[in-house]
């Protein structure tokens, strides 16, 4: 499902004491609301009012309807009244979407001469969503609580940036992992549960054979590759005379598309040590699948693999651009440090600063009996995050690092890969202290587009460990964080 077909359900808070006059308003009021937020603009997805809740009934009903509705990505909660909590409690104990408390009120002012106490019992948010507010943070539930008024520009943008992480929670509780091969031998960060994975996050990850994929490639048609050359002609510019090997790419994308989507696929991941039958690793075919919204992992990552396409789909519609990464190597000169970021081939060209071009060249590690094509371009400037998933032994720890992308401050002219350079936050030294205190990989998903606040929010809404390293970071902070969550995540 795409991000627009979503919708989020809005449920008001009331109870029956004030009258059928308030509770009509509070309802007119309540769809006035939702049609204003549709209208902004600012929101990625639908919001549909859906009920005022007077009744214990009427919201375990609403929430039994929103679990089992595969177009209700989340539930939004407010209470124009005093709503009595103890009726939530039946229903939120069985909430299985993303829950955010909207706590607003419908007048922007408090009118001088016009308020008495009529006016005082039909507009109470702010003692109802103290109510409300209580019970969740009494059940322990994960939510997202957003204050302001509802008009208001900043507060719909949060929305709509808490609703596209909940379109992420969504995305990965139905996402397959395709794994041409296993993980690289010996590594031990790309390894983890699949079984725990598959619980907590929703990933079907499997396996397929290389070999059929190398059928798959067989079966490809002359036509289907002038149709994919023409794809690559009209996006990148081709900078190498060896055409045959940008049409062998072609070939492994069609064949690994076709694998992707028969299996219903948004994600894969392959290995340099596992080519059997093929001339080239992948390079210019998975990005170009990259960029087409597809997650990938090298090195038989499958949780990088995941985590792009996630991203992707948190981003759905945004330029700035989301990609698999890895951090190579640094420049170390004082008062000017940057870690150069790159891979073999596989860069994802939605963050490229300029036109991508194919080039074709060696590539000494692995089964490459021939050079495989890639992409290769400068990523662009700006604000951007770097994340790692990671499996800690018995929970999953999501590692979320603030960065600032440059332009490369030189040419690297012999480099044949597309590269992003960057500052970490705080600064470099401390920042590559926190990411491996932290036990962050080198691969990462690069995004400038996802925001680190989307981010938590997802961790949240799947209910995993969130840890976040920012301009403010130190590494005692950090550490005694980590310290105090692994005792925490124990005792859950
Ligand atoms: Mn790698």
């Amino acid at each position: 499902m795409s991000m627009k077909q979503y919708e989020f359900w809005f449920v008001v808070g009331s109870q029956s004491l004030y009258g059928q006059e308030v509770l009509d308003t509070v309802a007119v009021r309540a769809a006035e609301m939702a049609e204003a937020l549709n209208a902004s603009g600012n929101l990625p997805c639908k919001v549909v009012y859906k009920v005022t809740a007077m009744s214990n009934a009427q919201i375990r009903d609403i929430v039994a309807e929103a679990n089992y509705d595969k177009k209700c990505a989340g539930i939004i909660t407010w209470c124009h009244t005093f709503s009595p909590s103890k009726m939530w409690i039946n229903g939120l104990v069985n909430l299985q979407k993303p829950y955010c408390h909207l706590a607003t009120q419908y007048n922007l002012e408090i009118p001088n001469e016009e308020i008495d106490m009529d006016f005082m019992n039909l507009n109470q948010a702010a003692h109802g969503d103290r109510e409300h507010g209580f019970i969740a943070a009494r059940l322990r539930m994960p939510r997202k609580v957003i204050a302001g008024y509802w008009k208001d520009e900043s507060v719909q943008k949060r929305l709509g940036s808490w609703m596209r992480s909940a379109v992420g929670a969504a995305f990965s509780k139905e996402l397959k992992v395709m794994r041409f091969g296993d993980n690289m031998r010996e590594v031990a960060v790309t390894e983890g549960d699949k079984v725990e994975v598959q619980a907590k996050l929703g990933w079907q990850v499997n396996t397929w054979a290389v070999g059929d994929l190398v059928k798959e490639m067989n079966a490809v048609t002359e036509e289907e590759l002038d149709a994919k050359m023409a794809e690559y002609a009209a996006a990148y510019d081709f900078k190498t005379e060896n055409t045959a090997a940008i049409r062998y790419q072609a070939r492994e994308e069609i064949a690994m598309k076709k694998m992707l989507d028969a299996e219903g696929c948004m994600a894969f991941a392959n290995t340099f040590q596992d080519l059997y039958g093929m001339e080239q690793l992948p390079g210019l075919a998975s990005q170009h699948l990259m960029a087409q919204g597809y997650g990938y992992g090298g090195e038989g990552d499958w949780k990088v693999s995941a985590m792009t396409a996630i991203m992707k789909a948190i981003a759905e519609g945004q330029t700035g651009g989301t990609t698999f990464m890895e951090d190579y190597t640094y420049h170390l000169v004082p008062g000017s440090m940057y870690s150069l970021g790159a891979h073999m081939l596989e860069v994802c060209p939605s963050v490229a600063a300029d036109r991508p071009r194919i080039e074709t060249h060696h590539l000494g590690i692995g089964m490459n009996e021939k050079d495989p094509a890639r992409l290769v371009f400068e990523g662009r400037e700006g604000d951007a995050i770097v994340v790692s998933l990671i499996d800690m032994g018995g929970r999953l720890r999501l590692i979320c690092q603030d960065i600032k992308c440059v332009k490369p401050i030189m040419e690297m002219p012999n480099l044949p890969t597309a590269r992003v350079m960057w500052e970490a936050m705080p600064n470099l030294t401390t920042g590559v202290e926190c990411w491996i205190t932290a036990g962050g990989a080198h691969h990462t998903v690069l995004s400038y587009d996802v925001t680190a606040e989307q981010m938590k929010d997802w961790a949240t809404m799947m209910g995993i460990e969130y840890v976040h390293i920012t301009k403010d970071t130190t590494v005692e902070s950090l550490e005694k964080e980590l310290f105090l969550a692994d005792l925490a995540w124990k005792l859950r």
